[in-house]
């Protein structure tokens, strides 16, 4: 009773109260209607019932995770074929990369998150196989891949799907859609699979040949050997030397291409768990050691000095 009738009290407002509320809400209301409804580099915008992330930048990388969601609304049906596992903390992951690369180059990189999990869909197969037809999941699968494609501005981007494995050897894995098999070949034979790789698209503008590109002392696997993180294929590896591999998936066939068939750069990331996913410490450090050497390798390769380049429009 004692409770209810401060309550009421505390309910009266005086005339000056009033306005000061009326104020508030006046202003409140015109600074929401002032919010951005067009693309805003570093902002996040949320579609599909809030299960994809799109955080626009300015920078020609684009950094998508399919596979680190966590929500599981009940409309949506548990997927029933294929795979289900999420790859464990890939979300703040690619996140993490986002940030290191930002505080590198004082640029925004694209950063594309599906935030539902992968036994409701996956984002890295075709729609079908990712959905099951279900529409609402249908939904997440075209928002993911249509804030990637509206990322993709000049087909010049460097896209990297970011995953995670629990494969016996802790390396990083690089699939640049060339087999275990085929990494095992040598220099000459290997040439000849360049045009079937995700980084054929660098042919025109390296100086150095598809072996150093692939797995030399410059390649993206070399580099981050370099700060500490084994990878294959890289200097070191090779080849996956019989270990179990992932060669690269549905994005990064889709998009080392532009709608026009030119072809860039595209690589799926496949990380351990130790050492690089684990903690917030160790995510940070892969991050830091892929954002430089994305700038290593795409002034090499690419002819692309992400340090001094100027924000696109
Ligand atoms: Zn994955």
């Amino acid at each position: 009773m004692h409770a209810d009738r401060d309550k009421c009290v505390s309910l009266q407002a005086s005339p000056a109260q009033l306005l000061v509320i009326a104020l508030t809400f006046f202003f409140c209301s015109g600074l929401a209607e002032e919010k951005p409804k067009t693309p805003h580099p570093g902002q996040s915008l949320f579609t599909a019932n809030d299960t994809v992330e799109y955080v626009p930048g300015t920078l020609p990388i684009v950094i998508a995770a399919p596979h680190g969601g966590r929500l599981t609304p009940a409309n949506i049906p548990d997927r029933t074929e294929g795979v289900v596992v999420t790859d464990a903390d890939s979300d703040l992951l690619a996140r993490e990369i986002a940030e290191a690369l930002h505080r590198l180059t004082r640029q925004h990189a694209h950063l594309v998150i599906c935030h539902l999990k992968r036994s409701k869909v996956d984002c890295n197969r075709d729609a079908l196989t990712g959905t099951g037809g279900n529409a609402a999941a249908m939904e997440t699968w075209q928002a993911f891949h249509d804030s990637i494609e509206s990322a993709r501005t000049t087909g010049r981007e460097l896209y990297l799907d970011i995953h995670g494995h629990s494969h016996p050897q802790p390396r990083v894995e690089l699939g640049y859609q060339l087999s275990a098999e085929q990494l095992k070949q040598s220099r000459a034979s290997l040439a000849t699979l360049e045009d079937r790789s995700t980084i054929s698209g660098l042919g025109t503008t390296s100086h150095d040949g598809f072996e150093e590109r692939l797995r030399g002392s410059s390649s993206l696997g070399g580099l981050l050997e370099s700060k500490g993180f084994p990878s294959v294929p890289s200097p070191t590896n090779p080849d996956p030397a019989g270990q179990p591999y992932f060669s690269g998936g549905f994005n990064a066939e889709r998009y080392s291409a532009n709608a026009e068939g030119e072809q860039f750069v595209a690589v799926q990331i496949e990380c351990p768990r130790d050492g690089v996913r684990d903690s917030e410490q160790n995510r940070k450090r892969f991050a830091e050691a892929l954002a430089e050497s994305i700038v290593v390798f795409l002034k090499r390769h690419a002819g692309m000095d992400l340090l001094t380049q100027q924000s696109r429009p």
